[in-house]
């Protein structure tokens, strides 16, 4: 079988990382401590999950003129994604995050988007040939909505389905979900997109059926270690998860839209395609690290099996 393509539009960061003795206080330096750099960003991430996962990925993104923006390129190449669309901005310099982790593991986290927040509508329309050949195409929020928008319209006037992962939560427009055929948030995200509080099982089968009433054909609702809520023409229910000794679930989210979009353009039905993207989430978790910690697909039907 040919493998599945998929197209990730999204953010590409290099994730700076100092763990420290504590986190300092506005205007206070602490010394001691160690920097550790990786390579991150919701949609570079999602694109390494997939190709792992099985899939023919091209991603497609902004970076600047830069070292950073070099290296996380050569990085998703060196995992066989396809990066000859990705734009290469001259005046913006490569999104990064800066993150620092106190002695308990509690962190504080600033984004500069970058380059990555001047990926455009014109941008798409000059990739629009991997729209064409794409069996699905994988969205996140982290690059400007219009881009978001208008990759959903180019996907449907090509007739490939779009997942989206609605992260960071922001409010969409209303005519966005109609074009999503599968939206991955999580509690907090579909709280946010709903307008509704989500503290029990009915209110979350509420929520995710107003996001389909929305537009929505399918609406995956990623729940960490209790699995996914699955709302769908099929289905209205949960899908559990198997237990693993977690030790990092930094990225958990990135694995399983990445697995999810390989299972579903190799047309499982959405609850066989959750299954396999909770195994691969499940996977992930259990080693640090987003992108590192994504598994391979021999790994996924390891822990399916
Ligand atoms: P996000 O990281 O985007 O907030 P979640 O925390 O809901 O998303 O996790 C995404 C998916 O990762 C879950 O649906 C589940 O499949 C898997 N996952 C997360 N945490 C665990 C865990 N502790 N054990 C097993 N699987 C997990």
């Amino acid at each position: 079988m040919d493998r599945p393509r998929i197209l990730v539009i999204g953010s590409s960061n290099t994730d700076l990382t100092v763990r420290l003795p504590r986190l300092p206080s506005p205007g206070e330096t602490v010394l001691g401590g160690q920097l550790m750099t990786a390579a991150g960003g919701k949609g570079a991430n999602q694109a390494v999950a997939a190709a792992r996962a099985g899939g023919e990925v091209t991603f497609l993104g902004r970076v600047g003129r830069d070292a950073y923006g070099a290296a996380a390129l050569d990085g998703l190449r060196a995992e066989g994604i396809d990066v000859g669309r990705v734009v290469v901005d001259d005046e913006a310099p490569s999104g990064v995050a800066l993150i620092f982790v106190g002695a308990e593991g509690e962190n504080m986290i600033a984004v500069a988007g970058g380059a990555n927040e001047r990926l455009t509508p014109a941008d798409l329309d000059a990739a629009r040939g991997c729209f064409a050949q794409a069996d699905v195409v994988l969205l996140q929020l982290e690059t400007p909505l219009a881009a978001v928008e208008h990759a959903v319209r180019l996907a449907a006037e090509e007739g490939v389905r779009v997942i989206l992962n609605p992260a960071p939560a922001q409010p969409l427009p209303d005519d966005l979900l109609a074009g999503v055929a599968v939206l991955t948030p999580n509690e907090h995200e579909l709280a946010l997109l709903s307008g509704r509080k989500v503290a029990d099982e009915t209110a979350l089968a509420d929520a995710a059926r107003a996001l389909r009433d929305g537009g929505a054909r399918a609406v995956v609702v990623t729940l960490g270690d209790r699995g996914v809520w699955l709302a769908s023409d099929d289905a209205d229910s949960l899908v559990p998860t198997q237990p693993v000794a977690a030790v990092d679930t930094v990225g958990a989210g990135d694995a399983f839209n990445g697995a999810l979009a390989v299972a579903i353009s190799e047309g499982r039905p959405l609850a066989d395609a959750v299954r396999f993207a909770n195994a691969a989430a499940a996977v992930s978790v259990t080693r640090h690290g987003a992108q590192p910690s994504a598994p391979t697909r021999e790994e996924i039907e390891r822990q399916l099996a």
